[in-house]
């Protein structure tokens, strides 16, 4: 089932009775979700994704815009006449009832031709719960169960009416690093065999690329781009984007684009070709130097860092914005720690040029 948001807006009183001003939580969201497909609602904290993904479900009333699920506008059909799924962080799930019958709660009260008799219900909740991997667990109680264990069950009890969307808020914000990664390969599973059309909202870049067909990075209530996740690392429209996406963060130099060069400092880093002339930001991804002894940027060496496979290069340089320049390079390369200073050739493909006044992304090409 396709979504499709069409200038959808939600505005919230100041909760400052002083202040008149309203918050905007959700600032004239227009975009499509491809059925079938995980979308990654990807932004800080408080830039409005909760309120998105609530006026997905129904559970809130948009100011204006409208939504429609397929061909059909359902702007104002209730929550549950939507044929959502929900699951929240906090599993809520009920404390007194078995796994089983935690599933088969949403099937307790269909009405009419939809009615399922016990058996029927027993049936689908074991489908789905096989689907989670929980069927050996149907009678116990939330209890005791694992935190990964209980998001599973919430899970199959949002995916047990077979919604035709499944809006998924931060639901893996309660469980520890291990199991937040094997549960977000577990959701993308479940998404890809049951071909159900999810949104899933997280703070969490990595987590949102990972398992994302299509990722939309917000904030302040907008969007700032949307698209797959290596062409969004690869091509950030701005700052902020190219911030907020890739460990270990991007570094930002303050440099200046003169006489056909990028320049940082004294330090001619590119030859470019570009239509934009002055002070810039320049955003170089971690993978994005080259050690080399005539290398163009000149860093002072602070110490490396063994990984294994690679090494992080910790450098730094008085025009960059942070105090330290983490740069990941193959092993292979052999870093003289015995100099104060470590040179660079920059990757072109991994620098990014942006106005230093509101960030927006400079393209340039290579001379
Ligand atoms: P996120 O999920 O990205 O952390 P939210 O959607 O929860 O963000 O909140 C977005 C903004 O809207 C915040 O500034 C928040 O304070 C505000 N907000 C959310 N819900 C309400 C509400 N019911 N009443 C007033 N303001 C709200
Ligand atoms: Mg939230």
């Amino acid at each position: 089932m396709k979504v499709v948001l069409e200038n959808l807006t939600k505005k919230f009183p100041s909760k400052n009775k002083k202040e008149h001003s309203e918050v905007v939580a959700v600032n004239n969201f227009s975009f499509e979700i491809p059925d079938g497909k995980l979308v990654g609602l990807l932004g800080p904290s408080g830039c409005g994704k909760s309120t998105a993904l609530n006026l997905i479900s129904g559970l809130l009333k948009p100011t204006s815009g409208k939504i429609f699920f397929g061909d059909d506008d359902v702007t104002t059909i209730p929550p549950e006449n939507r044929g959502v799924g929900l699951v929240f962080q906090s599993y809520a799930l009920y404390p007194h009832l078995t796994v089983r019958q935690n599933i088969i709660f949403p099937l307790e009260n269909l009405k009419g031709k939809n009615k399922l008799s016990k058996e029927e219900m027993n049936k689908k909740a074991l489908e789905i719960a096989k689907l989670v991997q929980i069927d050996k667990l149907m009678d116990r109680k939330p209890s005791e169960l694992s935190g990964g264990q209980q998001q599973r069950v919430a899970i199959a009890r949002a995916l047990v009416k077979i919604p035709k969307v499944l809006l998924l808020d931060e639901p893996l914000s309660n469980l520890d690093a291990r199991l937040r990664l094997q549960t977000r390969e577990e959701i993308r599973r479940i998404q890809k065999e049951t071909g159900i059309t999810t949104v899933f909202v997280t703070h969490d870049q990595e987590e949102a690329m990972s398992i994302s067909d299509l990722i939309i990075v917000m904030k302040d209530g907008v969007i700032q781009q949307i698209g797959e996740p290596q062409s969004v690392y690869d091509n950030p429209v701005n700052l902020f984007v190219a911030q907020f996406l890739g460990t270990p963060q991007i570094t930002v130099f303050s440099g200046e684009i003169k006489n056909g060069g990028l320049y940082i400092g004294e330090d001619k880093v590119l030859s470019i070709i570009t239509d934009y002339s002055g002070p810039v930001k320049v955003g170089v991804r971690p993978e994005g130097y080259i050690p080399a002894a005539d290398g163009a940027l000149s860093c002072n060496l602070c110490r490396i860092e063994v990984m294994g496979r690679d090494i992080s290069v910790v450098s730094s340089n008085p025009l960059a914005e942070s105090e330290i320049i983490r740069s990941i390079i193959s092993s292979d390369n052999k870093i003289d720690t015995s100099s104060a200073t470590v040179r660079f050739n920059l990757k072109p493909s991994k620098v990014h040029l942006f106005r230093p006044d509101n960030g927006e992304r400079i393209d340039f090409s290579l001379n």
